[in-house]
C-alpha cells in the first residue's frame, strides 16, 4: 500500500424526507444560492420540498445548469453570486449541477476569468456548498472533484476544489429519472470502481474486496432496477453505491487509471455525449487494449464478480471483457463507436489533443496519445 492522507468531510444524509433538515443543515446568517438544472424538480416535487424546507430563508435561485456544465452559464452564475454576496450554495440537482456549483464556490471568489480557474485545475477558496442529490452517478455530492465543459471551444476538463459540506441523498427523488439516465449512472458508477480497482494486483486485498463489493451490487441490482425503478430498497443500494464509488473510500494507498474518462470527456467535448455513455464505449476497448498489462487484474475481476474460472487465461480475459460489454449492452446503452456514428476523424482528433498536451493516464502514466490510438481503434465494431 502507497502513503496516503484520507479527507472526506461530507455530511451524508440519506432516507426518505430528508429533504425537510436544509433548514438546520444552513447556517441561520447566511445568504444563499440555489442552482438547479432544466427544471426536473419541478416536476417531481423536489423543487417543493427544497423551498418548503427553506422557508423565511434569505435566498435567490439560479437555473439552467445543464448537463455538462458550460463555463458561459456558470459565469453568469457567478456574476449573480458577487452582486448579491452570496455566501452559501445548495446544489439541488444531479453530477452537473453539483460540479457547476463547486466552479461557482469559487468563481464568487476569485477577480479573474473562471475558465483560468478551469485551466489551472483547481481552487483552494470557495464558499461552503451543500447539496441535494437527484441522480446516482458522479459521485460529485461527496467528492472534491467536478468537471466544466466549454462548448464554444469544444473542451471538458476536471477540476478540484473541496467537498460539499452536506449531501442529501432522498432515494426517493429518484423514481422520476428516465431510464437512459439511470443507464447512464449505473455506467459511470460501475466504471468509477474499475479506474480505481483495475490497476495492480495486491497492493490491499480490502480496497479490492471494496471496490469488489460494489461491483457485484451494481451487477445485481441493475436488472432488478430495470424491472422496477421506483423500489425504494434498489434505488437506496444504487444511490449509496454511487457515492462509495467515489469518494476516495476505495481509493486509499491503491494505484489509479482514469484513461477511461479522460477518453470519454474528448467523446463528449467533441459530440456532446452523454457521460456513462461515453464510458460504455471506451472502456471495453481499454480492456481489449491493455489486456496484457493488466492481466492478473482482469484474471481476479474475472472470477470474483462474472465468476469466470475456467479456461486459459487468454480465453478467460476474452471473456471476462465480453461480459463487461454484455453488462453495458443490457443497460441499453451503445458500445462502439460505429454505433454512435463516430469514425476516424474524431479519434484522430483525440489522439492531436493528447499529444498537444503530452498527456499520460493509467496508473503508470503510460496511456500516451498512440495507446489512446489504439484504445479508440478497439473501440471500433
Ligand atoms: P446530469 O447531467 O446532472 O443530469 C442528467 C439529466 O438527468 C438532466 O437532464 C437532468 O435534468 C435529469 N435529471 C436529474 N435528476 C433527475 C430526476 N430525479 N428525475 C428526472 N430527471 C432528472 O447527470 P450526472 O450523470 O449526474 O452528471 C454528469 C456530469 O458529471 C458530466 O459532466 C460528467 O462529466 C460529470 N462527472 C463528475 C464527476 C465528479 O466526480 N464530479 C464524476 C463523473 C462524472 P434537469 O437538468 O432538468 O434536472
Ligand atoms: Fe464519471
Amino acid at each position: 500500500m502507497d502513503n496516503f492522507i484520507f479527507y472526506n468531510p461530507t455530511r451524508l444524509i440519506f432516507g426518505k424526507d430528508m429533504i425537510a433538515r436544509l433548514s438546520q443543515e444552513i447556517p441561520a446568517d447566511k445568504r444563499i444560492m440555489i442552482t438547479f438544472g432544466g427544471g426536473s424538480v419541478k416536476t417531481n416535487g423536489v423543487y417543493e420540498q427544497v423551498t418548503q424546507a427553506l422557508e423565511g430563508r434569505d435566498y435567490t435561485e439560479f437555473w439552467g445548469i445543464e448537463s455538462n456544465p458550460d463555463i458561459s452559464t456558470l459565469k453568469k452564475a457567478i456574476e449573480l453570486g458577487k452582486e448579491k454576496n452570496i455566501d452559501f450554495l445548495l446544489a439541488v440537482g444531479g453530477g452537473s449541477v453539483i460540479d457547476g456549483t463547486k466552479l461557482i464556490a469559487a468563481g464568487i471568489l476569485y477577480d479573474g476569468d473562471a475558465w483560468e480557474l478551469v485551466k489551472k485545475g483547481n481552487a483552494q477558496y470557495t464558499i461552503p456548498l451543500g447539496t441535494v442529490l437527484t441522480i446516482p452517478a458522479t459521485g460529485s455530492e461527496m467528492n472534491n472533484g467536478a468537471v466544466i465543459s466549454c462548448r464554444e471551444t469544444h473542451e471538458k476538463y476536471p477540476f478540484f476544489s473541496h467537498h460539499p459540506v452536506f449531501s442529501i441523498l432522498d432515494p426517493t427523488v429518484t423514481f422520476s429519472l428516465p431510464d437512459y439516465q439511470i443507464a447512464c449512472g449505473l455506467a459511470d458508477t460501475f466504471v468509477h470502481v474499475m479506474e480505481q480497482y483495475l490497476t495492480k494486483t495486491n497492493e490491499s486485498s480490502l480496497m479490492d474486496r471494496w471496490s469488489e463489493s460494489i461491483l457485484r451490487t451494481l451487477v445485481q441490482i441493475a436488472p432488478q432496477i430495470k424491472e422496477n425503478k421506483q423500489d425504494y430498497h434498489l434505488m437506496s443500494e444504487f444511490m449509496i453505491s454511487a457515492t462509495m464509488a467515489l469518494n476516495g473510500f476505495i481509493a486509499m494507498g491503491v494505484s489509479e487509471d482514469w484513461a477511461t474518462h479522460m477518453i470519454g470527456h474528448e467523446l463528449t467535448a467533441l459530440h456532446g455525449m452523454t457521460h456513462g455513455q461515453t464510458l460504455a464505449i471506451v472502456f471495453p476497448g481499454t480492456l481489449r487494449t491493455l489486456a496484457d498489462k493488466k492481466r492478473d487484474k482482469i484474471l481476479q475481476y474475472g472470477e470474483r464478480i462474472w465468476g469466470v474460472t475456467s479456461g486459459v487465461p487468454s480465453v478467460r480475459i476474452s471473456l471476462t471483457i465480453e461480459k463487461t460489454e454484455d453488462f453495458f449492452k443490457k443497460l441499453g446503452l451503445k458500445t462502439r463507436l460505429d454505433e454512435a456514428g463516430i469514425g476516424d476523424d474524431t479519434i484522430e482528433e483525440i489522439v492531436r489533443r493528447f499529444n498537444e498536451r503530452n498527456a499520460a493516464y493509467g496508473e503508470d502514466g503510460d496511456v500516451t496519445g498512440e495507446v489512446v490510438r489504439q484504445i479508440l481503434q478497439n473501440c471500433k465494431s
